[in-house]
């Protein structure tokens, strides 16, 4: 039964799959994958479903993880059940999603995403809708198989199956995770067109799992990693939070930047990083990711503004050096430059202005921590984005020396009392007065003049 309203005439025709199946069934004594490691609740909907006489099996990123001995942060369930015949076995479950529709199996705060086997392949019996070769809406159900050679890759393409606790094979998935081996299912460049974000997962999941990324597979990369432009922004924003909040997030960056997909995604900052010969701009941004990471490993809190301030960092640099050299003035540089980083950016991914906001914050903060005047130091230190700028001014030290004696500063200054701190200023104060009479350039040292060696567009 075609649905009249996403159909669209010849765009619906689906270039299918061209991946000789055959199943190979790993039984239980040939796998590491236990029961006791699945989520409890995964495992009660497994058992429910099969009790009701559905198939029933663990799939995707979950089998895949607890195969390389990893630690599986979701569990998704696939089965022949209609989402609607899923809804009547669970009082806690709800349907979702008009592209993919599927069944939440609600408990507590764990959510287990009951999807039924869906195919690839448009007999017209479905709801399945395609722009530009581009997959839009996708629910047409099909076989165990059907639903394998839809996935991306073969090591997301296992099935555990709760009946005899074998992991069954339809795509040579289970000798790649072996290999640790990135592999698309079918034909890669096909697979990318219907998909750009295919591109971006290869290279995460890589980096997440430490695999390489098969030849065939990484080869159409770098001349279809434009196709990018055409995914949706919003889609493209929690692909970077995942790409670089999930704990992986400088082999993410270079797995994008040898791809060729990182100037695609932050065309700016791809530019400013090429220019920047020094390499000081792309090492600040290496050791942010990397401390990044060890706070994500170490189960602290990260946040996206943080991320994407120093994801932009360079294009800001190089926005504001431009304006500074067409004779705008220093702040209104600044700002100029923080807006137009952001809008620009805004056309390939979709950064909400929560984000964008305080990332903007990170960056104006910057030129106020070289101002020693009272007023100004307070009003820093009690800025709500005081915290994020500063951690940002220690990072900028991997660029340049010359922040060290603001990062000296300030971080002495947020552990006095006001007091303290009002008498310390007092006394530098004195001090800068007492140099003004015998060296009266000193005074001048925190007014940066555009272009000048210590203004951020040098870095
Ligand atoms: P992780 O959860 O670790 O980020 P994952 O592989 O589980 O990785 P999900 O986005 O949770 O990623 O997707 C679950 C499964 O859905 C995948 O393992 C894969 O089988 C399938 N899948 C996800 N995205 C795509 C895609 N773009 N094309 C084809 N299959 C996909
Ligand atoms: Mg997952």
């Amino acid at each position: 039964m075609g649905n009249p309203e996403t159909s669209t005439g010849s765009a619906n025709i689906i270039p299918s799959v061209t991946t000789p199946i055959s199943l190979r069934v790993i039984p239980r004594d040939q796998h590491t994958i236990s029961r006791k490691d699945i989520s409890p609740n995964a495992v009660r909907v497994l058992y429910r479903l099969r009790d009701a006489g559905f198939g029933a099996y663990l799939v995707g990123g979950a089998v895949r993880d607890l195969l390389v001995n990893g630690h599986p942060k979701d569990f998704d369930v696939a089965t022949d059940a209609t989402p609607e015949q899923v809804k009547q076995l669970f009082r806690n479950c709800r349907l979702i999603g008009r592209r993919f529709r599927l069944a939440h199996v609600v408990f507590g705060r764990e959510i287990i995403e009951v999807a039924t086997f869906r195919a690839n392949i448009d007999d017209g019996s479905g709801d399945r809708e395609m722009e530009n070769g581009m997959l839009v809406r996708d629910n047409v159900y099909g076989s165990i198989e059907d639903d394998a050679i839809r996935r991306d890759f073969t090591c997301n393409a296992l099935y555990y199956a709760i009946e005899d606790f074998s992991v069954r094979d339809y795509t040579g998935g289970f000798e790649d995770v072996q290999a640790r081996l990135m592999k698309l299912i079918g034909d890669p460049e096909q697979r990318y067109r219907e998909d750009p974000v295919r591109m971006l997962r290869a290279v995460r999941l890589a980096g997440k799992l430490g695999f390489q990324i098969e030849e065939k597979t990484a080869a159409p990369i770098p001349q279809l990693a434009n196709l990018l432009n055409e995914a949706a922004p919003a889609r493209l924003f929690e692909e970077v939070l995942k790409l670089f909040l999930g704990g992986h997030g400088v082999a993410s960056f270079e797995g994008l930047e040898r791809y060729g997909l990182f100037d695609v995604m932050f065309p700016e900052s791809g530019k400013a990083l090429r220019s920047n010969r020094s390499g000081a701009l792309r090492r600040m941004l290496i050791e942010g990711l990397a401390n990044t990471d060890q706070r994500v490993a170490n189960d602290e809190p990260v946040s996206p503004s943080f991320l994407f301030a120093l994801l932009l960092w360079p294009a800001f640099c190089r926005t504001q050096a431009t304006l500074l050299k067409q004779g705008v003035a220093e702040e209104e540089a600044q700002r100029r430059a923080a807006d137009r980083v952001t809008l620009h950016q805004l056309t390939t991914i979709a950064l909400p202005r929560r984000f964008s906001l305080p990332m903007q914050e990170i960056w104006l903060l910057q030129a106020r921590f070289g101002s020693r005047q009272r007023k100004r130091v307070f009003r820093t230190l009690t800025h709500p984005r005081f915290r994020a700028a500063f951690d940002f001014l220690i990072l900028r030290q991997v660029a340049s020396s010359e922040h060290a004696s603001d990062v000296a500063f300030w971080r002495e200054a947020q552990q006095q009392s006001g007091r303290e701190l009002e008498s310390a200023l007092d006394d530098l104060h004195t001090q800068d007065a007492d140099d003004a009479g015998d060296e009266p350039r000193k005074r001048r040292r925190r007014r940066r003049r555009p272009g000048a060696p210590g203004a951020p567009a040098a870095e």
